[in-house]
């Protein structure tokens, strides 16, 4: 069994910057990835449509001037093949490709009590072990597809958005069926509306949309950006979420009715998110703001779609604007406008089945030669659940997490010593502008293995004590945002995963400057709540 440091899984965002990390400190690392190559997230989802909503500039890695002054952004909100470039380019400057396999699919991780070693077993039988084991698996990366039944009888092309080929998939003049309408439908839609023969979107429940006003990147542009990367980069670290925009520091209330509308329609009309994260600061944590709000948007989405039942269709009821995940889209409200696009509302009208041609409703059959399963992914702790990751006592950690993760700074959990869940729950990569997030738990839980390396640490793990506070740090923040009101991935809800229908703490809702904060301090204070030996 070959035995080294570090062993990483995922070649992701988050999984290349730990790699180059860790090998600055001559540290000796493997990164077992299942995927033909780098990229992670940019790796998996090729579907159409499948692009940023950060700006591109505040997505790429911030650690190395040379990477950011000679590379060039095409687009404000750059599509995934571009990304997907990007990160090869990043893996080959800084030689981290050699200490990658891929191929490589991680069945089990358990740790060894007697050798202080994680031992991680791929499912082609390959072992190897290692002192530290670092999960930089991704937060979205466990694709769930809808149960429904007879959806394996389908004798058509059939993807979920996760999954969709490398190789090009012709949908013109195809008849396509869509099921889902989160941030990944409404950017599939967008994009493919115009091109297929016919397209009918099978929606469940409609989410607040905004146009992400995408746009080219002039030479002249592109040399502005590198000269102000690091304003850039510190008006990100400076807000809540890590992303250019941050809120308002103004109430709703204390803004004038021709004042506010002239600010709100500003917001629309601007690229990126903006309008969700820009906005009045109690648009998002008082209802009847969040209320006045979301009627604004329920009147652009009436002005966007030309028939009215339809409009209404599309505007949701349960849960009020930026609750859930704001989906950035690029003229999808007016893809309802096309002859050949509908809508079926599956409240009104449930899918019965699949077949081999096609989806039965209650009330209709339709016929395809595509199916699109844009319907989400065992967020957060799912693509843990795939490995059977086991700690001290033989303890799994999906029996541990089996009513919500707990965590000590979503880094590391009590019973599992050496494993860092690098961007994992609880911590503040989520609903953030995940790189920027992910250098920051990369760059503090680099520098505590080289801590440990250099004071001859073969076994650390967080104290119960700690991680019992942590969670109820976590949970505090929950009271005060009205996201926690809502089902979504956001808390942990997810029709297609058994258990999967309450409240999960799956999200540090506390920003990211207070957890660098806390990070910060752990780290100052020789890493208190951790036990070491
Ligand atoms: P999602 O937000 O969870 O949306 C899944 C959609 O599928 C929802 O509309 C859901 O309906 C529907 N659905 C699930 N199961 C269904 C079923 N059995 N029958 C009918 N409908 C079903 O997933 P996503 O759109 O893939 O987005 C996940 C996250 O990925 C986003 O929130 C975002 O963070 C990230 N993302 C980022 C980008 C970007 O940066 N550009 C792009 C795409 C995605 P309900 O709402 O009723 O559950």
């Amino acid at each position: 069994m070959k035995k080294y440091d570090v062993i990483v899984i995922g070649a992701g965002v988050c999984g290349i910057y730990m790699l180059y990390r860790l090998l600055k400190q001559g540290l000796n690392v493997l990164v077992l990835d299942k995927a033909d190559g780098p990229g992670g997230t940019w790796y998996w989802n090729r579907y159409p449509g499948a692009r940023f909503d950060s700006e591109s500039y505040t997505y790429g890695y911030s650690f190395s001037e040379e990477l950011l002054q000679e590379w060039d952004w095409s687009e404000h909100f750059a599509a995934q093949p571009e990304t997907l470039r990007y990160l090869n380019h990043v893996v080959d400057k800084f030689d981290l490709r050699e200490p990658m396999r891929f191929g490589a699919h991680v069945q089990s991780a358990k740790f060894d009590d007697a050798s202080n070693e994680w031992h991680v077993v791929l499912e082609d039988g390959d072992i190897f072990s290692s002192t530290f084991l670092c999960t930089a698996i991704g937060m979205l990366s466990a694709a769930t597809p809808p149960r429904i039944e007879g959806i394996d009888r389908f004798q058509g092309q059939a993807f979920h958005t996760y999954d969709w080929p490398q190789e090009p998939v012709d949908l013109k003049g195809q008849r396509v069926g869509v099921v889902g309408t989160g941030a990944t439908g409404v950017q599939v839609i967008g994009a493919i509306a115009d091109e297929v023969g016919e397209l009918t979107v099978f929606q469940r429940r409609p989410n607040w949309c905004a146009p992400l006003h995408n746009s080219k990147i002039s030479a002249e542009d592109m040399a502005d950006i590198k000269a102000r990367y690091d304003e850039i980069f510190a008006q990100c670290a400076a807000t809540p979420n890590g992303f250019l925009h941050g809120p308002d520091r103004r109430e709703l209330k204390e803004v004038p009715e021709a004042e506010k509308y002239a600010f709100w329609e500003d917001l629309y009309n601007s690229p990126g998110f903006g309008v969700w994260l820009g906005n009045f600061r109690d648009v998002l944590t008082d209802m009847d703001a969040n209320a006045e709000f979301s009627n604004f948007i329920a009147n652009k989405i009436r002005e966007r779609v030309n028939d009215p039942a339809i409009a209404e269709k599309l505007i949701p009821k349960d849960h009020g604007f930026g609750t859930r995940r704001v989906p950035m889209e690029t003229r999808y409200y007016e893809a309802y406008n096309l002859d050949h696009v509908s809508l079926v509302d599956i409240n009104e009208t449930p899918i019965e089945c699949i077949d081999e041609t096609g989806i039965q409703t209650t009330e209709t059959r339709h016929e395809f030669d595509v199916l699109i399963f844009a319907t989400g992914f065992d967020a957060i702790t799912g693509a843990f659940d795939r490995i059977h990751i086991e700690g001290t006592g033989g303890q799994k950690l999906s029996d541990k997490w089996h009513d919500g993760p707990m965590t000590y700074l979503g880094m590391q959990v009590a019973g599992f010593p050496n494993l860092f869940t690098l961007a994992g729950p609880q911590g503040a990569s989520v609903a953030t502008n995940f790189p920027p997030a992910i250098e920051t738990c990369v760059d503090w839980a680099s520098d505590f293995i080289e801590h440990l390396f250099k004071e001859g640490v073969t076994r650390v793990e967080a104290k119960q004590s700690a991680e019992d506070a942590w969670v109820e740090h976590v949970k505090s923040f929950y009271d005060m945002s009205l996201v926690s009101n809502t089902q979504s991935w956001f808390t942990g809800y997810n029709s297609n995963v058994d258990g999967h229908d309450k409240l999960r703490y799956m999200i540090y809702l506390g920003g990211s400057p207070t957890y660098r904060e806390k990070l910060a301090d752990v780290a100052s204070s020789g890493y208190k709540g951790f036990t070491t030996s």
